[in-house]
């Protein structure tokens, strides 16, 4: 897509803080991060929002999902059961009333010790 800009970062276009690169999937640091960790999980392919994926998409979406507590664990905000500490939440904003303003699919991964400055 012209003019996106996750579709830029993905093609290198656009520097990004890169933590996670595969066939399917970028993820990289928020430029404007609502907690101290904060990732975006991004599909290669252009899908505008969540509301656009259908059948087809059903494991690529499993996968980012899948992915989300791998980069929480790997920057320090995994949930560690045991201890009944830590965690991450993992959000997808969809359209102007959910607060979405990057119309790139892409999976919000917030989280490391509290009190965190955004509202997400
Ligand atoms: P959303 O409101 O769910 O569409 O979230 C878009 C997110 O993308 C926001 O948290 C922005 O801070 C983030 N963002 C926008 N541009 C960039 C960029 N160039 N690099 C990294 N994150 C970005
Ligand atoms: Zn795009």
């Amino acid at each position: 897509m012209d003019n996106c800009i996750f579709c830029k970062i993905a093609a290198g276009q656009i520097p990004s803080k890169l933590i996670h690169e595969d066939e399917d999937l970028i993820a990289f640091h928020d430029i404007n991060p609502a907690a101290p960790v904060h990732v975006l999980i991004v599909p290669r392919e252009h899908i505008a929002t969540l509301a656009d994926c259908g059948e087809r998409h059903a494991a690529l979406l499993g996968k980012m999902m899948l992915l989300a507590p791998k980069l929480a664990q790997q920057l320090g905000c995994g949930y560690d059961a045991e201890a009944g500490a830590g965690g991450f939440k993992s959000l997808f904003n969809t359209g102007p009333d959910g607060g979405q303003e990057v119309y790139h699919l892409h999976l919000h991964v917030i989280g490391g010790p509290r009190p965190w400055r955004g509202q997400r």
